[in-house]
């Protein structure tokens, strides 16, 4: 049986390699247009190229980023490595500028590939005391007029608030390109494109899938050349979305807003409660008045909340003191609270910084939570529960 039409609502899954281009005229168009600003295709080619069930879950980020085009990818870093590769030409490039609190696998793709590989000259900008200092990103990029900045709006773990408008402004000033991985933060609370970032990229394994069953990567913008140069790479080197994926995630994104608005406020209400337990030494939030971006956050969020992470560390008289009530929390909590290696999970999970990150972050009772969008009341009662068996 061939094609047939069925009163679906939604898009179905075309697992097409190849679509019928059915004559020569048909073929030689298709691959014309190929090149062309189409954002959604009349006739579809191969399913490397494009895929309608990619492009119908891409619209629904088009709809939430509020851009004019999105592309799905593999994963996060497929998002980044295709972000990133847009703007290499060949020439000896303008330095590029990286923010120093990225992701890990973000700065291992720099370092392997970027610099050692592909000899791009690279630096970071770092904060100081937990904020980035505006003044001296100023002065950083007026000296060495890097081609590229890249940030995240919120960074991982400490929480970090970027001053993404602002940066973007000073930035522009000096003619540079700027992407910022929001995955962290997610349209709900900012969108960078609005106030002229060039590209916005996310790991839809997280937030905007939401449900920890998928793994992908988006990058969204506005120029429709930056599009076409990213459609052509995304082609060359593999990346697209399986068509499989796409039609969970076109599902799954649906709940995007209720989920995380959740979580914003479960988050908010859970480092509220923690900055309370008495063994508990700090808790970093952005919405907490603790944190040093908290003004930050409150202006670029508009006050509509502060994001679904929370770090937070044990008191103790020494290392081992907090390693151990570190050991037992987890213990307690994991009938309700998994240790999973992730973040944007329907239900809260945690991971021990110091496991992943090393000596990086010197407190070695810290956690990190991905709160989930389950009822309040049942994560706090978890919480507390466990902070009651380790004080004893
Ligand atoms: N960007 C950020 C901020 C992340 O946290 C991650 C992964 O944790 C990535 C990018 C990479 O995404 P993925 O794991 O989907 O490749």
């Amino acid at each position: 049986m061939k094609k047939k039409e069925v009163n679906s609502s939604r898009m179905p899954v075309y697992r097409d390699a190849g679509f019928e281009l059915y004559d020569s005229k048909t073929t030689a168009d298709a691959f014309r247009k190929e090149t062309e600003n189409t954002r959604v295709p009349e006739m579809y080619i191969y399913s490397r190229y494009r895929n309608p069930t990619v492009v119908s879950a891409e619209e629904e980020i088009i709809k939430l980023e509020g851009c004019e085009w999105a592309l799905l990818t593999q994963s996060g870093m497929s998002a980044v490595d295709t972000a990133l590769s847009v703007f290499q030409n060949g020439k000896a490039p303008r330095p590029w500028l990286f923010f120093s609190e990225i992701y890990g696998g973000t700065i291992s793709l720099i370092e392997s590939v970027l610099k050692s590989r592909r000899g791009l000259d690279i630096r970071y900008f770092m904060p100081d005391n937990g904020v980035y200092d505006l003044e001296k990103f100023e002065k950083v990029i007026s000296d060495l007029k890097p081609e590229i900045i890249y940030i995240e709006s919120i960074s991982n773990p400490m929480l970090i608030v970027a001053a993404v408008d602002d940066i973007i402004k000073i930035s522009k000033k000096y003619g540079t390109r700027i992407i910022i991985d929001n995955t962290f933060g997610t349209p709900w609370l900012y969108k960078p494109l609005n106030d002229g970032a060039d590209l916005v990229i996310h790991s839809v394994t997280k937030y905007f899938s939401g449900h920890g069953n998928l793994t992908a990567g988006v990058i969204c913008g506005n120029d429709i050349k930056i599009m076409q140069s990213a459609i052509e790479y995304r082609k060359f080197v593999g990346h697209l979305l399986s068509p499989d994926d796409a039609y969970r995630l076109q599902t799954q994104i649906q709940t995007f807003e209720l989920r995380f608005s959740r979580q914003c406020s479960n988050a908010y209400n859970l480092a509220s409660y923690l900055a309370r337990v008495p063994i508990v030494k700090e808790v970093w939030y952005p919405g907490l008045k603790s944190h040093p971006t908290h003004l930050i956050a409150k202006k670029l969020f508009r006050n509509k909340g502060f994001g679904g992470m929370i770090t937070f560390n044990f008191e103790g008289k020494n290392d081992n003191e907090k390693r151990s009530r570190r050991d037992q929390f987890i213990s307690h909590v994991s009938e309700k609270i998994m240790l999973i290696p992730t973040l944007g999970d329907p239900h809260t999970i945690l991971m021990p910084v110091e496991a992943v990150w090393g000596a990086k972050y010197p407190e070695p009772g810290m956690i990190r939570l991905s709160v989930g969008f389950e009822e309040y009341q049942e994560l706090e009662s978890t919480i507390t529960i466990a902070m009651e068996k380790i004080q004893g």
